[in-house]
């Protein structure tokens, strides 16, 4: 079995420890890949293993993997994303997780093939930490509100990054304070956001995640690794 097979196997039975605790089934949670640490070679090999959404946080290491693939899978966009940059991701991308201002909703917008929709969700800073981007809890809501000015997106759903801690349950409030803030909106049946998604849970914390309702788990050091060819530079652009 290759790396990935292998990580891929332990994960999904600690997944499917975290889906019986919480009464959940595996359908209503997708394994994102995120191969920002690692080359094309190992993100082909997660396709065959049978990952089949990835993620990526810059634009063309993002297009040298699309191309690896041979275009097949669902990708994410989940790091900062500058307005300027969104023109370039828009044809490769079926989601981005980092929407977090109206300037870039309407550059998305702007840039969309006519007809077609962008699936966005918006980023939450739900643990307050300064150094994490994304709307504050209270802006929430009359942001989604204003969303609803620019047709080409729909508002899947909430994202966040918890804080690194060592113990995880540590984070556990910041995934239920996500939840509930979903929930909020979902309720409101908005048309241009649904908003059922829930984008939470890393290599360190996706188990609680997944207990409080993720709906994506987005997956990279104990997924795919960190091979040489990735390693070089992490930061996002
Ligand atoms: C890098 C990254 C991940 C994956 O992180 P791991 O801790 O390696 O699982 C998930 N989400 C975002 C937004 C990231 O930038």
């Amino acid at each position: 079995m290759s790396t990935v097979a292998t990580n891929l196997s332990t994960i999904k039975e600690r997944l499917s420890h975290a889906l019986e605790i919480s009464g959940r089934t595996a359908e209503e949670v997708e394994v994102i890949a995120v191969t920002k640490y690692v080359s094309s070679n190992r993100a082909y090999e997660a396709w065959e293993a049978g990952i089949k959404h990835f993620g990526e946080n810059r634009v063309d290491e993002a297009m040298n993997k699309y191309n690896a693939l041979e275009a097949r899978g669902t990708w994410h966009f989940v790091g900062q994303l500058q307005s300027k940059k969104a023109k370039k991701i828009i044809p490769y991308y079926n989601y981005i997780h980092s929407l977090d201002r109206l300037s870039l909703a309407e550059e998305i917008n702007k840039r969309m093939p006519p007809g077609e929709k962008m699936k966005c969700l918006v980023q939450v800073n739900v643990s307050g930490e300064r150094t994490k981007t994304g709307l504050a809890p209270a802006d929430l809501e009359a942001f989604i509100e204003q969303l609803k000015e620019y047709p080409a997106l729909e508002i899947s759903g909430l994202m966040t990054m918890a804080p690194f801690v060592e113990y995880p349950e540590e984070v556990r409030p910041f995934f239920k304070e996500l939840r509930q803030l979903r929930d909020i909106i979902a309720t409101k049946q908005l048309a241009h956001a649904p908003c059922h998604h829930l984008s939470m849970g890393m290599s360190n914390d996706f188990e609680i995640a997944v207990e409080e309702g993720a709906t994506m788990v987005r997956l990279g050091q104990l997924l795919v690794g960190q091979d040489v060819s990735g390693s070089e530079e992490v930061r996002s652009d």
